[in-house]
């Protein structure tokens, strides 16, 4: 694969906002050559364009070119140190916050997407599965050991995401919808529909919505409404990569909803033959124009069985 140089990508600078830290690991010169190469994503699940440029490795996310980290190297002859690195702190374009957490995160990304070693993923997203959900985020397909470059060839001819699905290791799809079903049946506990939502960007659970028209006796209290209300500070005017995971396929008012803030996908269990609204809006001159790429039949048979539930409907 050929070296990276900063035009091989749209990429922005360092922001303001950001902090130093420091870090501590030699490589050989050889190692170093290979670091020097930087890294050009090929695919979607490629999560990270890295490059070279004196004596510092610069990270930058694929999709949105926010530059995370500024990597600063020694040269001492025989030898090549890490010495520290400039983290980008604007919350709108990093979540991460804990300098520990990102002096964990780098030499790990070096290993893993530069120099091919495996390594254990430093982040914890609390349960296994979203400890793999982020690490899905983060480094994507290089977490099944594929990465760009002739090497990266995948015999079965699927992509990282499918391999994930057809492997049984972690659907993204299916997480997030397995996270909603559970809280659609908390729902129900209240004497309301169970019907729920999920917001999420970047591996990250930005609200969680459940309909409460009964409980608060609002006709409007729906749970993609109540997800959209509770994220809306959070997803502000960027919500790129936002995307919403509906037990049940939404109505015309949530999807008009979901449609104005912007998110970008959404996926959804089970269909609403009576209120759902996809399909209509999806041929409308109009909407079909604002309407979030759309994932139907997520768990649709765990996510039909919560119609059956007393508080239904
Ligand atoms: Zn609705």
């Amino acid at each position: 694969m050929r070296t990276a140089r900063q035009e091989d990508w749209n990429t922005e600078p360092l922001p303001p906002e950001r902090t130093s830290i420091h870090l501590e690991m030699a490589f050989t010169m050889e190692e170093t050559e290979i670091i020097r190469r930087g890294l050009i994503p090929e695919q979607m699940e490629d999560k990270w364009f890295i490059y070279w440029n004196d004596g510092r490795l610069f990270f930058h996310r694929s999709w949105t070119g926010h530059c995370i980290y500024v990597v600063h190297f020694r040269d001492d002859g025989d030898s090549c140190r890490m010495v520290g690195a400039d983290v980008n702190r604007n919350p709108e374009q990093y979540g991460g916050t804990s300098d520990e957490e990102d002096a964990g995160m780098i030499p790990f990304l070096v290993d893993l997407l530069l120099l091919h070693r495996s390594g254990t993923f430093p982040g914890s997203g609390g349960t296994p599965e979203e400890t793999a959900l982020l690490s899905w985020s983060q480094v994507g397909r290089a977490m099944l050991g594929l990465h760009p470059g002739p090497d990266s060839v995948d015999p079965s001819g699927d992509s990282g995401a499918d391999k994930m699905k057809s492997g049984g290791k972690v659907c993204e799809h299916e997480v997030w919808m397995r996270r909603a079903i559970q809280e659609a049946n908390d729902s129900s506990l209240n004497g309301d529909a169970p019907v729920a939502a999920i917001l999420v960007q970047n591996g990250r659970v930005l609200a969680v919505g459940h309909n409460s028209k009964t409980s608060s006796r609002c006709g409007i209290a729906h749970a993609e409404m109540n997800a959209l209300l509770e994220a809306r500070e959070k997803l502000g005017r960027r919500p790129e990569r936002a995307a919403i995971y509906c037990t049940l396929e939404p109505c015309a008012m949530c999807l008009g909803a979901i449609c104005f803030a912007g998110v970008k996908t959404l996926v959804y269990g089970a269909p609403d033959r009576a209120g759902g609204a996809v399909g209509m809006f999806l041929q409308h001159p109009f909407y079909s124009g604002l309407m979030p790429a759309v994932t139907a039949g997520v768990l649709e048979e765990e996510c039909e069985a919560l119609k059956k539930l007393p508080s239904f409907g």
